[in-house]
This record gives structure tokens, C-alpha cells and sequence, in this order.
């Protein structure tokens, strides 16, 4: 146990609303935030203590990064290996390493997962377009291919519908050429995540799991308690979730996302981090995914991790939706969040609210 008491500073590579969230937590308990992003500013920059603005590569930027700060986590996970080498060479960092380099490489992450019993979308390498003919030939259409490395909400994917070559010379030439993987398309009836947090004695808490909803690949709704089809798996779910956290020895937040599928859980993706369909916890649970990362990577106990009402609906502002904040106000209970972000690009994550339900209806 590395214990950093109240007082220190957090070092936060990257800083997106996720680092905004953290650092807020943070100051909530008494620590300073310096966050390191290859931008001038962005959402953590009204909140953070201290900022470097610095590329991922600029070794001496990120020396002295590590210097000024005594812990250092991520918000954002496509930090390059190299710097996350260096900074763990120098520093604390937690999560550590590995998981973020499973969690950047989508066939990585899947062989991961399969390796400690898990079920991965059928899925095959891509590495040019003679090995997309042989993955569909394998998998099957409809398929979804998506880049191997760098992609985030429904970015850097192409949906075949059939395995006809006009098809695939038309997605290998959408995703650019680059290395791929081809998923099999899973039938689900919803999308649920886990999202967990592991202290430094490796004591592990679960959060209830939101039932997610995904719109153009962007998640809309986080909903607490998910209905009984998914409460169903989240036994299995979690336990796969705990195996994968254990393996990694894994300090923070980690969220895994699933299809609730005639089969089971199966597996979609992994994330080192806080994450979006955990926004509900900051009203809706005892402690916050943003409080217990810190509390985790700081080395202070854990905190409860319950629902405090019925249920809980995070819905996601998303480009112009930002707009309708004058509505939002208007209902006394709902708890709105803006990040700060200038301009409301369409597909650009703006905010979030939240309401709780107390009510028969929860
Ligand atoms: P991802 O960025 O990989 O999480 O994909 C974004 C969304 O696309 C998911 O949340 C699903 O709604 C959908 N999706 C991704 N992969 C699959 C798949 N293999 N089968 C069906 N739907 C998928």
C-alpha cells in the first residue's frame, strides 16, 4: 500500500470531462489536480490546480510531469505505451500499464478475456484486404469492422451487411487500411457495463449496472436498477469483471460493457478508467466512480458504493441537446452537468443529467 494522504497533488494524463469529474472529487478530498494533455485547455482546465500542455512524446515534459506530482492515472486511455513506460519508470501510476495496453488494442482485449473464461463477439484480424475476404468468410455477415487501435464511440467502424466485395472493398477503404478486427454481429437485447473499483489490498466494489443505451454508437442512457433480462447476467458478469481486475492487478475504477445475449454476457470492450455510463454514481451512489478512483489510487479506504434512491437515469447531452439546459433547470430535481466544451459539434459529448427516482415507479 502506497498511501497519498489529502494534501498531495494527482497527476491526470489527460483532460477531457472525465478528468474534469476526477479532479473535482479530488479537490473534494482535499488533493490538488495537474493534468497533462497535448492541448492548451479543454473541460479539467477550470478545475485543475496546474496544467502542461505537452505532447504524449516530449520525454522532458513528462519527466517533469511526473515530478510535480505524486500519483499519476489517466482519463483518457490512447496515451502512447512509451509515455505510460516512462511515467510508470518514474512514478506511481494506477492503473497501471498493462491494463492500458490490453485495453488500447481491441483484439488484445478480446484474447484477454477469453483467456480468463470470458465470451468475446466472434471475431478475426484484419490486417489488409485479403484477410477481410477470409474473415467474413469465417465470421459471417452482418459483421462489424472496427480499427484495431483508437477507436471510441462507434469512431473507426464500418457495419457490412453482406460479404459481397463491393461491401468490403467499401469498409476497408472507410476504415482507411488500417489494422482491423472484424466482429460477428451480436444479437443482443440490451447493453449493460460493470463498473468496479479495486483498492490497493485488492478489495473490489461493484456499482449497480446500468442498463445503456447507445445511439450512432454514442451512448444516450445509463439506467439503474437495468431490468430483469440483464440483472440476469450481471452475476456472471461481475464475476468476469472481478477475474479481469485481479488478473491486472488493478488499482481504480475499471468498466467492463456487455450485450445481453440469448448465450450470456458477451463481452464488447474494457475501459482502464471512470467512464461514461458511471456518471449516475455521483448523485445516485454512496461514493462517486470519480471519489473512489481517487480514493483507490490514493490508497484511502473505499467508499460504500449503494444506490441512495430507487433507481437513477443519466441521459447524455449530446451536441445541440446542450442547448436545452434552460429546460433541464426547470426540473427542480434533475442534476445537470455541462463540461465547459465551446462549441456543440454534433456527436460531441456536452454534458449529462441526472434524476433520481424515489418513487413506487423508482
Ligand atoms: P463500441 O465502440 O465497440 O462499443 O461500439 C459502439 C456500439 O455499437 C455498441 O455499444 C453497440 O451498440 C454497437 N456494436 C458494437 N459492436 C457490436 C457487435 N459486435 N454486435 C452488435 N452491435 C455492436
Amino acid at each position: 500500500m502506497t498511501l497519498v494522504p489529502p494534501g498531495s497533488t494527482i497527476g491526470i494524463v489527460g483532460g477531457g470531462q472525465l478528468g474534469r469529474m476526477l479532479a473535482m472529487a479530488a479537490a473534494q478530498l482535499g488533493y490538488r489536480c495537474h493534468v497533462y494533455a497535448p492541448e492548451a485547455s479543454g473541460p479539467a482546465s477550470e478545475v485543475a490546480a496546474d496544467w502542461t500542455q505537452a505532447s504524449y512524446s516530449d520525454g522532458e515534459a513528462l519527466a517533469r510531469f511526473a515530478q510535480a506530482v505524486d500519483v499519476i492515472t489517466y482519463e483518457f486511455e490512447n496515451v502512447p505505451a512509451a509515455a505510460v513506460d516512462q511515467l510508470a519508470g518514474l512514478g506511481h501510476v494506477r492503473p497501471g500499464g498493462h491494463a492500458l495496453r490490453i485495453a488500447q488494442d481491441r483484439l488484445l482485449e478480446k484474447q484477454f478475456i477469453a483467456t480468463i473464461g470470458g465470451r468475446p463477439a466472434p471475431h478475426a484480424a484484419v490486417d489488409d484486404r485479403a484477410a477481410l475476404g477470409a474473415a467474413i468468410a469465417k465470421i459471417g455477415a452482418p459483421a462489424i469492422l472496427k480499427t484495431t487501435r483508437f477507436g471510441y464511440d462507434g469512431k473507426g467502424q464500418a457495419r457490412l451487411m453482406d460479404g459481397s466485395d463491393a461491401t468490403l472493398d467499401r469498409a476497408w477503404a472507410e476504415m482507411g487500411g488500417v489494422p482491423s478486427v472484424l466482429e460477428g454481429f451480436v444479437t443482443f437485447a440490451h447493453e449493460f457495463s460493470v463498473i468496479l473499483v479495486r483498492g490497493q489490498d485488492g478489495a473490489v466494489r461493484f456499482w449497480d449496472s446500468p442498463l445503456n443505451v447507445h445511439v450512432d454508437g454514442i451512448l444516450a442512457t445509463s439506467t439503474v436498477p437495468a431490468p430483469e433480462a440483464v440483472r440476469a447476467q450481471i452475476g456472471e458478469a461481475r464475476a468476469l469483471a472481478g477475474k479481469a481486475a485481479e488478473a491486472l492487478d488493478y488499482v481504480g475504477v475499471l468498466t467492463l460493457e456487455f450485450f445481453a445475449a440469448a448465450e450470456g454476457p458477451v463481452f464488447n470492450e474494457m475501459a482502464p478508467r471512470v467512464h461514461n455510463s458511471g456518471h449516475w454514481t455521483i448523485e445516485g451512489a454512496v461514493t462517486s466512480q470519480f471519489e473512489n478512483h481517487v480514493r483507490a489510487i490514493c490508497g484511502l479506504p473505499l467508499g460504500a458504493t449503494a444506490l441512495v434512491a430507487r433507481g437513477a437515469a443519466m441521459e447524455n447531452l449530446i451536441g445541440a441537446q446542450a442547448n436545452d439546459w434552460p429546460a433541464i433547470l426547470a426540473d427542480e430535481t434533475a442534476h445537470l452537468h455541462l463540461y465547459g466544451k465551446h462549441e456543440a459539434r454534433p456527436g460531441r459529448k456536452m454534458g449529462h443529467v441526472t434524476r433520481l427516482g424515489f418513487g413506487a415507479e423508482g
